[in-house]
């Protein structure tokens, strides 16, 4: 720890996000105490050790508003389906039967980031399939945007399911012709019923997961990140790291809704906490997602006469932001296609009108697909929007196939949301999409898919903004915009050091661009040279 101690970063280039250009600050244990030049600040603090970083740019740390670091602490646990390791059925089969072999028989085994667009030719792997694979454990397979996933029979059996289960609304079983269950679990089944009956692992295990993540997020030069969906398991997770000190990146929890009575009986509320571990808000979900074609439109996908799925009914949605709202916490509401995000807005306004809070902030976590009415109604309730930074580049060519172009060219409408006058965050919403700042950066500029094609070269932003959105705009969609974002007086020391000023470099260079160090309170956290510290 660095309590008590003086120190002075120097660099070149220093990136302050304040509209002020410095060369130095000097630090006081986790925070800023002066900026300026590096003369200036060694007369002012003559004890203080001096870090200089050369030609480095300094940036403060990157924050990524929207991800899973607890839920992905046990993924890294489990068995790895991610599409880039896995082209086939043959490869997920063999990567099960691997786990199982080694797994005493009756105990889970669970693969987690399965993809079944580029994995398993675009057909989801059956219960009957697992059985034969897996027949004496129970089976449980994670889709990657984590709003389905598989089970095999006696993964069925061990989360209490079969063909006459009552199911929580919002929650479905697949079924074949005959109305046998698929094994495949949907939204509030798989979240209420099936992840509740796996057991928790030992502490000790899911820290070394939760070690694991840190690393992979400060080599992307990530400080902050929003957890976008604690469960009991993760938040005792996430108190223990940091009750061991070990907690080195900073995260603003979302609590996952069946939170909202415990919250409201214990009178807790948004802002608890403190720098490294802070509850941020409660989270909840109104639809499906972009990439899963799951999301609620008001005009019918292209390829059909379906709208999408509505994960919350309209009346439970308005009850759950009034009570968020009166209790004075964050509403924090995942909403994707237009007529999802306008049926928050309404409970929202409701909510408004019972209630006045001017500075409540609410989120709508992606809020995808939104027009310039949806735009105006959004920024006049001052809520923030946290959409996705790289979804363009990551999912673009598919979009147009499931909204039709004029659709896609207007999701994650960036230009728009800023237009509008709305504070926008920068998330990635890992593991659902690529955690690289760097890349998100390059989409929110280029609007380029994968392939090279401009999608909706409208909502191209400034590189100045794009990296906004990662540093000031996700501080203030996190409510702690006076202590992150910036390098000023008062602000924590979470830096970051690039090779290149993503400022200067050309647009489709940007994911070029190299992370050397990360800091987080004037610490060390990460390095090229010595990735572990
Ligand atoms: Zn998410």
């Amino acid at each position: 720890m660095t309590a008590g101690k003086a120190r002075i970063f120097t660099a070149e280039t220093v990136h302050t996000m304040t509209g002020s250009e410095v060369t130095a600050f000097a630090t006081f244990g986790e925070t800023i105490v002066a900026t300026g030049g590096v003369d200036g600040l060694r007369a002012r603090f003559p004890e203080a050790e001096v870090h200089d970083f050369g030609n480095s740019v300094l940036l403060p740390g990157f924050n990524d508003a929207h991800q899973h670091p607890s839920i992905m602490a046990e993924q890294l646990l489990e068995v790895d389906c991610s599409p880039e390791l896995i082209g086939s059925r043959a490869e997920l089969f063999a990567a099960l039967a691997e786990r199982a072999a080694r797994t005493p028989a009756g105990q889970w085994v669970i693969g987690s980031r399965y993809d079944h667009a580029k994995s398993t030719g675009a057909t989801v792997v059956t219960r009957a399939e697992l059985d034969r694979i897996c027949p004496q454990h129970p089976v449980f397979l994670r889709q990657i945007g984590m709003h389905w996933g598989v089970l095999n029979s006696a993964g069925l059996r061990a989360a209490g399911l079969d063909e006459n289960t009552e199911l929580p609304e919002g929650g479905e079983l697949g079924r074949d012709a005959q109305g046998r269950l698929t094994g495949t679990v949907y939204e509030r089944a798989m979240f209420e019923l099936v992840e509740p009956a796996i057991p928790e692992r030992g502490i000790d295990e899911r820290l070394r997961g939760l070690h694991r993540y840190q690393e992979m997020m400060h080599a992307a030069g990530i400080t902050s990140v929003g957890d976008a969906l604690v469960w009991p398991r993760g938040l005792r997770l996430l108190q223990e790291a940091h009750a061991r000190e070990e907690l080195t990146l900073r995260v603003n929890m979302l609590l996952a809704y069946p939170g909202v009575d415990a919250m409201a009986t214990l009178g807790m509320r948004t802002g608890l906490g403190d720098s490294r571990l802070r509850v941020g808000g409660i989270k909840a979900f109104v639809d499906g997602a972009v990439a899963g074609g799951t999301c609620l439109l008001e005009e019918p996908y292209q390829d059909s006469c379906g709208h999408g799925i509505q994960a919350m009914p309209t009346g439970e949605l308005r009850d759950f932001v009034s009570r968020v709202h009166a209790a004075g916490s964050t509403v924090c509401v995942h909403a994707n296609g237009d007529r999802a995000i306008r049926l928050l807005l309404d409970a929202v306004e409701a909510a408004q009108r019972e209630h006045p809070r001017p500075l409540a902030r609410h989120r709508i976590e992606h809020c995808t697909l939104v027009d310039p009415d949806l735009s105006a109604r959004i920024a006049a309730l001052g809520m923030v929007a946290v959409p996705f930074g790289s979804y363009v580049a990551f999912h673009g060519e598919k979009l147009s196939g499931y909204y039709g172009n004029a659709r896609a060219e207007r999701m994650f409408a960036h230009r728009m949301l800023l237009d509008a006058g709305i504070p926008v965050a920068g998330s990635s919403d890992f593991p659902c999409g690529p955690y690289d700042v760097r890349l998100a950066l390059r989409s929110c500029v280029t609007r380029e898919t994968a392939d090279g094609t401009l999608l909706g070269a409208d909502q191209r932003i400034s590189k100045e903004e794009a990296i906004a959105l990662y540093t000031t705009g996700s501080a203030y969609a996190c409510g702690e915009e006076d202590r992150k974002g910036r390098i000023a007086e008062g602000m924590l020391a979470d830096f970051v050091l690039l090779d290149r000023d993503p400022r200067i470099v050309p647009d489709r260079e940007l994911t070029d661009i190299t992370v050397e160090q990360t800091w987080v309170g004037a610490e060390r956290v990460w390095s090229r040279e010595h990735p572990s510290r």
